[in-house]
Formats: C-alpha cells, structure tokens, sequence
C-alpha cells in the first residue's frame, strides 16, 4: 500500500467522481482518501460509483479547509490542468512517481496529491499551500482531464513505479523528520510578522514576497531540526527589535 500518500479532493461537486476515484485508488492498491469540504457526501452516486471500494470511502476523511487536510503532510503536490501565472516548480505524474514512489513507505514523508474542483480546478492561495505542480501531460488544446482520470493516471504511475523501486532517498536523510504542512505555516506566520515588526515588510508588497519566499523554502525541504534554527533566528530578532 502506497499509504503514505494522501489523495486530497478539493470541494468536488460530483459525488459520481468520489465514487470513481475511490476506485480508481484501490485499483492501485491506495486507500488514503482525504474530503474537503464536498458538495454531497455521503451520496448513493458515490458508493455506486466506487463500485467495491467503498472502504475506501467509509474511512475517507472530511475535512473543513485545506490546510487542515494538509496539516500532517511534508510534501504536497497540486495537480493543475492549466499553466499558472506564478511559476510554480513542477513535476509530471511520471517524474514525481519516479521520484518518490518506494516499495518501503514507513519512513517516508505523507505526500498529499491535491486536486481541485470540477469546473474551477484550484484556487491560486491553495496552490501557496503546494510546494510542486503537477501535471498530466496531454493535448495543449483540450488538456482538462475529468477528475477520477487524473487520479487515476497519477496513481498508475506511482504503483507502476512502486514495483520498480527500492525506498527513495530523497526525504529520509537519517535525520530529524520533514516539516509538515501545519509546521510550515506557523514558521510562514511568524516570519511574515517578523519582517513586518522590523519594519521589512510593506504590507502592499508581502503577498508577493511570501509567494517568493514560500517557493524558496519548498524548494529545500526544511526539515524539524533546521526549522527550529530558523524559528530561534526570528524570536531573536523581534526579541532584539523591541529592545
Ligand atoms: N476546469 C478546471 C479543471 C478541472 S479538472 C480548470 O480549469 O482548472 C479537475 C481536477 O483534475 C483539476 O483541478 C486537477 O487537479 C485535475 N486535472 C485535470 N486535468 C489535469 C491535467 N492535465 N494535469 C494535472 N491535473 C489535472
């Protein structure tokens, strides 16, 4: 079981494509099914559609908001249909199956695959919340995949690629576990006030600033120990500031 993954469903109005990407994870040997905020659920066209896997279902897990569906995740992924005017790092399903698919998942990091709504995809402040696009690679023209399909595919490359594998290095140095999503956001609040209390930070300008410096930070992948230092740093410095 590839149970370290957690396939994220952002406000779906279809109960259908629950039901079909319910299936289309345990065909993949995947059970970890996460709700945000769904238009019906339960709904008989979600176990008519999940067609046996309404395990999968029955232990989905509903949640509020995003970052509360986050929270516990190191390493979230947001699939988009559409190029984005932030330039995101992205990943292909392929390359991000390659990369973090492992056959051993115990000491790897929850990676959320979060997708969005039917008619709107995702939101750009969810995708803050994300450190890679991802992106199913299919005609430029007409490139919007129906939701189950796109879970799909991103779950056949993982189980294809998790039978090939040995364990990924990439986030098991040995070390002090990854930060999570929840641990990140608090660092990102308080950076955000620090750089606001010494007198950094124009209000005008801060959402584009911690767009930048969010994309910094999820390109290295801070782990407990070195968010810790960074946390130090920042108390230091409004510590200092109010002197
Ligand atoms: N009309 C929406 C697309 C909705 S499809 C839009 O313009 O964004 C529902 C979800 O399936 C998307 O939010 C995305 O998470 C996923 N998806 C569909 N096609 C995809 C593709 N080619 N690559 C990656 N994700 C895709």
């Amino acid at each position: 079981m590839l149970s370290n993954f957690k396939v994220v469903l952002v406000e779906t109005s279809h109960p259908g494509n629950i039901g079909a990407v319910a299936r289309a994870m345990k065909n993949m040997g995947m059970d970890q099914l996460r709700l945000v905020s769904p238009k019906y659920f339960p709904h008989a066209d979600a176990t008519a559609r999940a067609s046996g896997a309404d395990d999968v279902l029955r232990h989905a897990g509903c949640f509020a908001s995003l970052p509360e569906a986050l929270a516990d995740c190191q390493i979230v992924f947001g699939a988009s249909a559409r190029d984005r005017t932030i330039s995101w790092p992205s990943l292909t399903a392929r390359e991000l199956a390659e990369t973090w698919a492992a056959t051993d998942d115990v000491a790897q990091p929850n990676i959320a695959l979060v997708f969005g709504r039917e008619n709107s995809g995702l939101k750009n402040h969810e995708l803050d919340l994300c450190h890679y696009l991802l992106r199913i690679p299919c005609n430029p023209d007409y490139s919007s995949l129906n939701l189950a399909a796109a879970v799909q595919v991103v779950c056949y490359e993982l189980f294809v690629a998790g039978g090939r594998q040995s364990a990924s290095t990439i986030g098991d140095r040995g070390e002090a576990p990854l930060a999570t999503a929840a641990q990140m956001e608090a660092f990102y609040e308080h950076l955000q006030q620090t750089m606001a209390d010494i007198g950094f930070l124009h209000p005008e300008r801060s959402r584009s600033i911690m767009r930048r410096l969010r994309r910094i930070f999820n390109r290295t992948q801070l782990d407990t120990k070195e968010l810790d230092i960074l946390r130090g740093i920042l108390r230091f410095s409004q510590n200092h500031n109010t002197k």
